[in-house]
């Protein structure tokens, strides 16, 4: 090709891998990140360089283009970002912001060896639902209890434990997809459940479920429809109903609430939500829920209820490939505990205290860092505090939304979109991305979800720093 004399002398200009790991920064990279990872960063950048049609490049060039590669690779793909999406528990973001108590807790089980399945008394083996057993039962009021990976996994394995090869009897405005990838069709039919519809999409009676009872039916399944709501002429049966039909043909009642929680939210000004205590009292054989959800725990399955249940769901071969681990169990007992006492449970975990934030309170938060914040980001661009309105996310109360405050930054000179965009994708390249979300025109910064204004401003310091994400290597 008519290329090559010119990719040739190019070639010639570079220096040799050694050359570059004789200097010293050649040699402190290879010390830093290892020899055979520098190697093949230096070699990156040497091809590149072949690439393109620039001129000569010294040792020392080859070996700073090669650090700029190596610390890109070696940053954390899951890195914390500022979440001022306004979705509380969003599940892109990671869900719910553990509690002191519960980071601690999980540190230690990381740190040291744990009594996971070790009965420190007697000195012979335990059962790691143990650890959380007595709290989930003190606080759901069930008979007993256990945990698994995440609701999905409990649905999943209560379905297969109760169901295989049976019916499951569901209305049919209760058969759910969530977030694509959890759809309670397809989950009962991997549980080996047959899926037994009832009802229409917005009237299901108790007859409805009544006649569709038969010797091959397994159980009954109550949905929460977490993340839409039927509105208009509907008609669900009450669970306390659902539990006399089922007690009275022998067959369990497991309700899925879905995010469940486990104190009245309304004691913090939200909605209320079903609990998990109200659930079991209203005779559901088995309850299942989220442990990042509502909850504010890290990612869990629990499934409660009755004992003898509970007992046939543990000996399921499943379990075993659906359990949770000590670091998670750790965290999980921390946060339970903090349930104990109500008072201060807005004050200890994240999610209650995010979602209890009063919108004056975040105005004010607003008012304090709009100045510095319109200072940092440039003249390019109009920042002013707005109302807005937050979101709980995950399912919980779908449509309620809560008075909140933020920043909506829009461009100086009226245009949208691409500007727009550019500044959105800007604000998520900084060394913690920042998050919002695009509306009506504005980039809004929901700030109810932040909590730290300084690190938030120092991180936005560093907004004229940054290079553009689209320059590789060295230019
Ligand atoms: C969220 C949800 C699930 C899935 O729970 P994960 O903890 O996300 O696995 C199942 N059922 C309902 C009703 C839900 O809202």
């Amino acid at each position: 090709m008519h290329g090559n004399g010119d990719e040739a002398r190019n070639a010639r200009r570079l220096p040799s891998v050694d050359a570059v790991l004789r200097t010293s920064a050649g040699q402190a990279l290879a010390e830093r990140f290892g020899r055979p990872a520098t190697v093949d960063a230096i070699r990156a950048v040497m091809a590149a360089a072949r690439e393109s049609a620039k001129g000569d490049m010294t040792p020392d060039d080859a070996a700073s283009g090669a650090e700029q590669r190596l610390e890109r690779a070696q940053a954390p793909r899951l890195k914390p970002v500022f979440n001022l999406t306004g979705t509380v528990l969003h599940t892109n973001l990671g869900r719910a912001l553990l509690a002191e108590e519960a980071i601690e807790a999980a540190t230690d089980a990381m740190r040291h060896a744990v009594a996971l399945e070790f009965d420190v008394e007697n000195g012979g083996r335990g059962e790691r639902d143990d650890i959380v057993r007595g709290l989930l039962c003190e606080l759901t009021g069930a008979e007993d209890a256990t945990v698994v990976n995440n609701n999905a996994a409990a649905v999943l394995l209560v379905l297969n434990t109760l169901a295989e090869g049976r019916g499951a009897i569901v209305s049919r405005g209760e058969l759910i997809e969530i977030g694509g990838a959890f759809r309670m069709p397809e989950i009962m039919q991997r549980a080996g459940a047959k899926l037994v519809e009832v009802g229409t999409t917005n009237r299901t009676h108790k007859r409805d479920y009544a006649n569709a009872i038969d010797g091959e039916t397994g159980l009954m399944l109550k949905v929460h429809t977490s993340n839409y709501r039927i509105e208009g002429f509907t008609a669900e049966v009450p669970a306390r109903e659902l539990a006399e039909l089922a007690r009275a043909n022998g067959i369990p009642l497991v309700d899925d609430l879905g995010s469940g929680t486990l104190v009245d939210l309304a004691l913090f000004g939200l909605p209320h939500e079903p609990t998990v205590a109200e659930a079991v009292a209203a005779g559901a054989d088995i309850v299942t829920f989220s442990g990042d959800k509502l909850l504010g725990g890290p990612q869990a399955g629990f499934i409660v209820g009755r004992k003898d249940l509970i007992e046939k769901i543990n000996r399921n071969p499943m379990k075993r490939a659906l359990r949770v681990d000590k670091i998670r169990l750790a965290a999980i007992e921390a946060t339970l505990r903090l349930y104990r006492d109500p008072d201060r449970l807005a004050e200890r975990l994240p999610t209650v205290r995010l979602l209890a934030r009063r919108a004056r309170d975040i105005e004010a938060s607003a008012r304090r860092i709009v100045s510095r914040v319109a200072g940092l980001i440039g003249p390019d661009y109009s920042v002013e505090v707005v109302d807005c309105a937050s979101q709980v996310g995950s399912g919980a109360v779908p449509l309620e939304t809560m008075p909140s405050a933020g920043l909506s930054l829009r461009p100086a000179d009226g245009s949208t979109g691409g500007e727009l965009d550019r500044l959105a994708a800007k604000l998520r390249g900084l060394p913690v991305p920042v998050i919002g979300r695009i509306a009506n025109g504005a980039l809004l910064l929901d700030l109810r979800c932040l909590e730290e204004e300084d690190e938030f401003l120092n991180n936005l310091k560093r907004s004229c720093v940054i290079p553009e994400p689209s320059i590789e290597g060295r230019s």
